[in-house]
């Protein structure tokens, strides 16, 4: 027999972890199940500073918190792969790797990954040059020189924060047109500090044991360069990984969970928490709302069914 959790939690980064807390708090048995370590996305953030109430923590030291917070208060975390739920009877089953489970909600924090460009060396200089968050890391490289990889409203507006820090900041993208929106094209094109690049392919992550530069060649004329910076923003969209739940709750066409503020999705007892559904701003501080909003909303559908 299946063993039966109240709300069993899918993914143990800040938004689920801080479902789990809430949870528990409001005395349910709850289950955490998550594919790889916990944390989430933070984990690869050398520092948080825009946490509001903490001045600095380090992303691990951050989601290390969360985890001890969590297990302390009678959450349960287990390392599976969720490859599935489905309605049934009394709530859900949910099958992993490992085993199934029974739940009376589910919750959803499934997060989303940053798309990576793909080069040799990108990941393993996360930290050492490269990021995937402005907003995160951008004060690290106060009066040097930076790039930002992308031509959406992301990469726009991670190049306009970084003028704020930076002394150069170049915006590298592959086409000649940029996909975000024109009133952040002209904010950054007033920006003396920024230089855009357009329509190259980057060819390579330049560096010996970190990132030093990026170098690129001109689609149209074929001129190679290699542009000499200390940091390198990702901001090439990101990646849900949601299909495995798409029988149950509506995905929007780039793979969101559709649900609004209250986190409630299309399907009745399913809720969606951070990054993994539709939102605006996707930042710590909004992850760990949705994760108190979903648990508690996810209590109250227990309580109706009672
Ligand atoms: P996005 O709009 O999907 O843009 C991704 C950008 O990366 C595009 O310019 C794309 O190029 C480029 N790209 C994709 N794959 C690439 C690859 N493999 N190599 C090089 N370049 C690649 O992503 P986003 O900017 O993260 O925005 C996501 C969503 O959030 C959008 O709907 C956006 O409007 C929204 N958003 C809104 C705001 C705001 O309203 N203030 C702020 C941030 C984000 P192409 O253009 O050539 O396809």
């Amino acid at each position: 027999m299946s063993e039966r959790f109240d709300i069993v939690i899918v993914g143990a980064g800040t938004a689920g972890l801080s479902a789990a807390i809430y949870a528990t708090r409001s005395g349910k048995k709850a289950l955490v199940l998550e594919e790889m370590a916990y944390g989430g996305q933070i984990i690869n953030t050398p520092e948080v500073a825009n946490y509001p109430g903490i001045a600095k923590i380090s992303g691990f030291d951050f989601a290390q918190g969360l985890y001890d917070q969590a297990t302390g208060l009678g959450a349960e975390v287990r390392f599976e792969f969720v490859s599935g739920a489905e309605k049934a009877e009394k709530g859900f089953v949910i099958t992993t790797d490992v085993d199934t489970y029974e739940a009376g909600a589910l919750i959803l924090a499934t997060g989303a990954k940053n798309r990576p460009l793909g080069m040799e060396h990108e990941e393993e200089w996360i930290g050492s040059g490269v990021s995937y968050c402005a907003t995160c890391d951008g004060a690290f490289f106060k009066g040097k020189d930076v790039a930002v990889a992308g031509g959406g409203n992301t990469a726009l507006e991670d190049a306009i924060f970084l003028t704020e820090y930076c002394n150069k900041v170049y915006l590298i993208h592959r086409r000649d047109e940029l996909r975000g929106e024109k009133h952040l094209q002209d904010t950054l094109r007033k920006k003396e500090n920024a230089e855009f690049v357009l329509n190259v392919s980057i060819d390579a992550l330049l560096g010996e044991d970190r990132l030093s530069g990026v170098a690129v060649t001109d689609k149209a004329t074929g001129a190679k360069r290699d542009i000499i910076v200390d940091g390198l923003f990702v901001a090439i969209g990101q990646m849900p990984a949601n299909k495995a739940f798409s029988n149950l709750v509506t995905l929007d066409d780039k793979g969101y969970i559709v649900a609004g503020e209250d986190c409630k999705t299309t399907s009745e007892g399913v809720f969606a928490a951070g990054d993994c559904r539709t939102k605006e701003v996707r930042q710590l501080t909004t992850a760990a709302a949705d994760g108190a909003v979903a648990a508690l909303a996810a209590c109250s559908y227990l309580q109706e069914k009672e």
